[in-house]
């Protein structure tokens, strides 16, 4: 199995979000926008509280998602042509591009205690799956939306590590070779918070399968690491607990917008879920002390690149 963790670190921590955008609530929706006042002042105060904890901001360099479901209904309907097109409004390009937000920047770049990394160019695609920014492009395109996503990030001197979290978790195999071409440490591209916790799990929900539930991978014959993400605001302290009795990482995830009109998402960051994470976090330090890793993402990345 990979080196991934130190020797002395019976298992490890780590907390990643999704969607971080400079949206404010004045716009659809809140991702971050609205700085401290907003989700991130709640992600702030559980950062506060565990000095030990450190979060992933999976950031979109221009994000032009405005629904993630089609409103072309009748378009919506018709199937293959319905591929060929935006089923849902797209912003502007450069609306929210990071290069047009420098007090967003500056923001992310001074909170304590946090890591950003990549979440995708624009986060939308033609057809039914809005989200899903990576699907079938060719290994050009694909090299294409890396570059330009890279050169956004660049541009706006946000502070970054070279990991990505696929926007609705798809990596398909051209894309894993153009993040190795770009020098990509890891990629978050698994979500399973279902399938029950023993060494051999493999994820088999969202995104990659047959990846390790419970600890970090090589791809792509060892040239970057997958890092599973098994953990959210509805899984149990048991959950935690039997991931750390078998010596694995828990990788918490949540999304930093919580409500889009009616909808309301389950793990979007909100008081409760920061809550929860807080008697998590108490409990799992008063029973594990040093021996649980507080870490992150782009740590273990580092931690394997050196150790392996
Ligand atoms: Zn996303």
């Amino acid at each position: 199995m990979l080196y991934w963790k130190p020797k002395d670190k019976k298992a490890a921590i780590c907390f990643t979000i999704d969607d971080i955008h400079p949206a404010k609530s004045s716009d659809l929706y809140e991702a971050g926008g609205d700085l401290e006042k907003g989700a991130l002042g709640k992600v702030m105060w559980l950062l506060n509280r565990h000095p030990k904890l450190s979060v992933t901001l999976f950031t979109t360099a221009d994000w032009r998602e405005t629904h993630a479901f089609p409103t072309r209904k009748i378009l919506s309907k018709i199937p293959k042509l319905r591929d060929k097109f935006y089923l849902s409004k797209r912003l502007k390009k450069g609306t929210m591009s990071l290069e047009n937000h420098p007090v967003f920047v500056d923001f992310l770049n001074q909170m304590k205690q946090t890591e950003i990394a990549y979440h995708g160019l624009y986060h939308v695609h033609k057809g039914l799956k809005i989200p899903v920014e990576f699907q079938n492009q060719t290994p050009t395109e694909f090299d294409t939306i890396i570059t330009e996503m890279l050169r956004i990030f660049e541009a706006s001197k946000i502070k970054n590590v070279k990991g990505i979290c696929p926007p609705g978790w798809n990596a398909p195999k051209a894309l894993l070779d153009t993040l190795v071409k770009h020098n990509f440490d890891y990629v978050a591209s698994s979500r399973d918070v279902l399938t029950p916790i023993s060494r051999d799990a493999q994820c088999n929900m969202s995104g990659l399968k047959n990846v390790p539930l419970l600890y970090p991978t090589f791809l792509n014959n060892n040239k970057i690491v997958h890092i599973p993400s098994n953990f959210q605001v509805n899984s149990s302290i048991d959950r935690a607990i039997e991931i750390i009795e078998n010596e694995g990482l828990i990788s918490i995830k949540a999304h930093i917008i919580k409500q889009v009109g009616s909808y309301v998402a389950l793990d979007g960051v909100d008081d409760l879920y920061m809550n929860y994470l807080d008697v998590l976090l108490y409990s799992l330090e008063q029973k594990y002390g040093d021996a649980l890793w507080f870490t992150s993402m782009g740590e273990i990345a580092q931690f394997v690149k050196n150790n392996n």
